[in-house]
């Protein structure tokens, strides 16, 4: 009797411990994202289920993340990591390798169609956030991490994931009727670096930047030449920046160009709790209503 209540206990334990949601003394599991894009849309699927943390604080350029000695920790006690993939984050792979242990590493763009930077060495493009067609593809992805780790959440983790896609659909369809309001000949969308090219795609907007599709890459003259150019040829008005980029040289285009600059862009991170994009959806939101209100009555 003795040895069979033993056994039984035994195997009670292993359960526990092989049970993720055991794992945590708040009962909550941990999901650890790249960025605070991805993090942010863990916190919604997630919700009281999950404890969400992002390696790149708001604010930080993904592009040119150099990891916190911290870091490999955050992923070490974590039950599930959500990457963007993509090429944006080379210093992940190293960082998993060193916080030791397994768990699930999901990329959330997989299964997207991604575009290819033609200008540049043909890498893909990694800002698929910015189509919100796409982006459902990363609600999924990340629904269906969640559940694996949490199976038994999995109807609560289903039931938010109806809720994102429904306002995804709402900002989406909102954001098309706004870009309706500019004239056609203004949609021309001027930024720092290139990480608006989903967005015009699916939005209706010529794009062009200054940087390539990462940070690192370093502006040609010849390609900051063209955009002056463009801008007086098509008389554009109004230039942005990026909450993650030095504004540096898109105040020298202004200057040499008469444009203004339009506002600033959330473009590889959320904006601090409290301000108009502290969520995902509203930074997309605001940089809609930002290039609307710019560009709208330039002609
Ligand atoms: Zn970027």
């Amino acid at each position: 009797m003795k040895m069979k209540y033993f056994a039984i206990l035994l195997t009670l334990l292993l359960v526990a411990c092989n049970d993720p949601v055991e794992k945590k003394s708040s009962g909550r599991i941990k999901a650890v994202s790249t960025i605070t894009i991805i993090n942010d849309m863990v916190k919604f699927i997630g919700g009281d289920k999950v404890e969400a943390v992002s390696i790149c604080a708001i604010g930080r350029d993904p592009h040119t993340y150099v990891p916190k000695p911290s870091d490999p920790r955050e992923i070490a006690t974590s039950d599930i990591v959500f990457i963007n993939g993509l090429g944006l984050e080379h210093w992940i792979e190293q960082m998993i390798v060193n916080a030791g242990g397994e768990r699930p590493v999901i990329t959330v763009s997989k299964g997207i169609e991604p575009l290819y930077d033609d200008a540049g060495y043909g890498d893909p493009d990694p800002h698929a956030w910015f189509d919100l067609n796409r982006v459902k593809t990363y609600a999924r992805n990340i629904t269906n991490g969640l559940i694996s780790v949490d199976p038994v959440n999995k109807s609560y983790y289903e039931e938010n994931l109806k809720k994102y896609i429904a306002e995804i659909n709402h900002v989406d369809s909102e954001s098309k009727e706004l870009i309706a309001k500019i004239d056609t000949g203004s949609r021309v969308l001027i930024t720092s670096h290139d990480a608006f090219r989903y967005f015009g795609k699916a939005y209706g907007m010529e794009v062009y930047a200054l940087q390539g599709i990462s940070t690192e890459a370093k502006p040609r003259t010849e390609d900051i030449k063209k955009i002056i150019d463009l801008i007086k040829e098509r008389n554009i008005k109004a230039v942005f920046i990026e909450t993650t980029v030095n504004p540096a040289l898109i105040k020298q285009i202004t200057q040499e160009t008469g444009a203004v600059i339009g506002g600033t862009l959330y473009s590889d991170s959320i904006g601090e709790p409290g301000s108009e994009g502290d969520t995902f959806l509203k930074a997309f939101q605001t940089n809609v209503n930002t290039i609307t209100e710019s560009l709208k009555y330039n002609n």
